[in-house]
């Protein structure tokens, strides 16, 4: 059950290694539901490790990941997706010949009318799908394809959504579509954990901030507090703009 005291996610003295390489070490930190965590670092501090660890890709070698207070350390993709922690990219893949509607039926295996509102709640969230429902998948833009894998992710009703770099690659008003996107699922209760290149994007999007370094937090706080000098300190000034 959660109170308002109880955290959605609890992770507590996580360490991951890699054959004899400590990835991450003793990570610990919660996050409120609905809330959202910039997760910051440069490259190789273990970021994309932690959102592995907790969506079960990589098997810790110590510590907990709780959900809602149910204990997930240890246990498959599939199940920990099914108790509520989406991972992206992981599936943002759309299948380019399906139309929109059948991407977004796939993605749960709800009975109808259960699918039936999920998909209701997806239009809601992004109205230009229920436009383009029939158009096939491919032939949406690549922001629109954006919207629809985030779409995928929420139909099973997530309590928590991993952004991992989901604006790497792309044109600045994709980015943008991305980052709206993340806000609309925000609005319908999801918490997002996002690890972003854009630092001050991602602050600006975030109540909260881990800033990590050779797998360990070295900074956390409120995202407001992250200011420009922490981001030099840490991230060097590439990565901080
Ligand atoms: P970036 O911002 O460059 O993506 P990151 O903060 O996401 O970096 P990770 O990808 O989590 O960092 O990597 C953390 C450390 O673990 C790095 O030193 C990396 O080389 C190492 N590492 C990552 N994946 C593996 C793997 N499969 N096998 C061995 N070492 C790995």
């Amino acid at each position: 059950m959660t109170t308002a005291a109880s955290p959605l996610l609890s992770v507590r003295d996580l360490t991951v290694r890699y054959g004899t390489a400590l990835a991450l070490r003793d990570l610990a930190f919660d996050m409120p539901s609905n809330s959202a965590l910039a997760v910051l670092g440069p490259n190789g501090a273990g970021k994309s490790t932690l959102a592995r660890a907790l969506s079960g890709l990589v098997p810790p070698v110590a510590g907990t990941v709780r959900l809602d207070g149910r204990d997930l350390t240890g246990q498959a993709p599939d199940a920990i997706r099914r108790a509520g922690i989406v991972h992206l990219p992981e599936g943002r893949g759309v299948f380019p010949t399906l139309t929109v509607l059948e991407n977004l039926r796939m993605a749960t295996a709800r009975d109808r009318r259960g699918r039936s509102a999920a998909l209701e709640r997806a239009f809601e969230i992004f109205p230009v799908l229920r436009e383009r429902q029939r158009q096939a998948a491919g032939t949406l833009s690549g922001g629109e394809q954006q919207m629809l894998s985030l779409a995928r992710a929420l139909m099973v009703d997530p309590r928590l959504v991993i952004a991992d770099e989901l604006s790497l690659g792309l044109a600045p008003k994709m980015v943008d579509v991305v980052f709206a996107s993340l806000r609309r699922a925000r609005c319908a209760g999801v918490a997002v954990l996002m690890i972003e290149q854009f630092a001050n994007r991602a602050l600006d999007f975030a109540d909260h901030c881990l800033v990590m370094r050779r797998g360990r937090i070295v900074w956390a706080g409120d995202a407001d507090l992250a200011g420009p000098e922490l981001l030099r300190r840490y991230l060097g000034e590439a990565t901080a703009a």
